[in-house]
């Protein structure tokens, strides 16, 4: 745990959580165990009528926790011990990852999906934000490219050496004096991509921001991606694989993950375009038979179980159509397929030819 100094609402988020204590006492005071209301949020539904109003801002319902069920009254102890600790790290200004939180009472979180559960249940309880419980990231993702910024105790003079992988900061709060000079970020899915851009120079042959989340993106290189849209309002076009986990990976850039709906707002891009690969640039671009596979039983049912998402129907359906495509063709690539001819193709051809052509969705 690491002490910090950056301003937050510390105060407000101390008296929510006093304000939740007092409601569970008042109730035990009057010879009754209350329970527990907590509001549910979604990315998206299932409705094909295109008529659904999925709003990740809105609850779309609640979860009564009771003290009379057994594992009921277990999550809700578990919930007012991770209160507690979050209330001290508040108090103490002080910081901790769910890693952290999780190793101060092994025995009784058992595993870590229950720490993760007990605080996305405490920021929908308290209307806030983990950032605001001083839960922190341990965050994963790089960057290069043409910014400068300082962060905390950090410079982080990228544009000093373009191609170079910088750490994405953790606390977005702490970015000052943000200086681009970049024309658009691109954000490569896989970091053995993000290192063949370095080693292209990418970042010297074009003036854009190369971000990567390395996987499924973390909590900060979301929030961090965020918050260079809503600063330098560049255009964001996004590489992933061919496949339905590459897919998924992109609309969790652009419309948020399931599991942290509440938090979608703070951390979906709207303005993200799906660049490549697109499965029909497997024909576009000749790509050989041999760098195509087969999808597996379980690439078809992600890949179908994603098709019934409200949001493609009506935000993006021509990435449902994309999709569609790979399921009737049931073939997937790599990104590293681009580079079957040639390594510097996708560098030198692909990312720059698509971008001005306009041949992203
Ligand atoms: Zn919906």
């Amino acid at each position: 745990m690491a002490g910090r100094t950056f301003d937050s609402n510390a105060p407000e988020v101390i008296s929510k959580i006093k304000g939740l204590v007092r409601f569970i006492i008042a109730g035990v005071g009057c010879g009754r165990l209350p329970t527990v209301e907590i509001d549910r949020y979604i990315t998206y539904c299932t409705d094909s009528s295109g008529e659904c109003h999925c709003n990740p801002d809105l609850s779309c319902g609640k979860k009564t926790l009771s003290f009379y069920n057994e594992s009921q009254a277990q999550r809700l102890i578990i919930i007012f011990r991770v209160l507690g600790i979050v209330r001290q790290l508040l108090q103490e200004n002080r910081h901790a990852s769910k890693r952290d939180i999780y190793y101060m009472h092994p025995s009784l979180f058992s595993e870590q999906t229950v720490v993760d559960s007990a605080i996305k249940n405490i920021c929908i309880l308290l209307q806030c934000s983990r950032h605001n419980l001083n839960v922190v990231p341990a965050g994963k993702g790089l960057m290069m490219g043409w910014l400068r910024f300082t962060g905390g105790d950090r410079i982080y003079d990228c544009i000093k050496k373009p191609n170079s992988a910088y750490p994405i900061p953790v606390h977005v709060e702490e970015i000052e004096g943000l200086v681009s000079a970049a024309q658009y970020i691109l954000v490569v899915e896989k970091e053995t991509v993000f290192k063949r851009l370095a080693n292209d120079k990418f970042c010297s042959k074009n003036r854009c921001i190369v971000i990567t989340g390395r996987g499924y993106p973390d909590v900060s290189t979301r929030r961090f991606l965020k918050h260079l849209v809503e600063n330098i309002q560049l255009p964001v076009y996004c590489l992933v694989d061919c496949d339905p986990y590459g897919i998924d990976i992109l609309m969790t850039y652009k419309f948020g993950s399931t599991q942290m709906a509440f938090d979608a707002r703070l951390m979906c891009v709207p303005e993200v375009y799906w660049l490549g690969v697109l499965p029909s640039d497997q024909r576009r671009y000749s790509l050989p038979d041999r760098c195509l596979l087969p999808l597996s039983p379980e690439d078809k049912m992600k890949a179908e179980a994603m098709l019934q998402r409200c949001y493609l129907r009506k935000r993006t359906p021509l990435w449902r159509l994309e999709l569609e495509k790979m399921l009737h063709d049931g073939v997937k690539c790599e990104i590293e397929a681009l580079s079957a001819t040639s390594f510097t193709f996708l560098s030198d051809e692909y990312i720059p030819g698509k971008i001005q052509r306009e041949g992203y969705i």
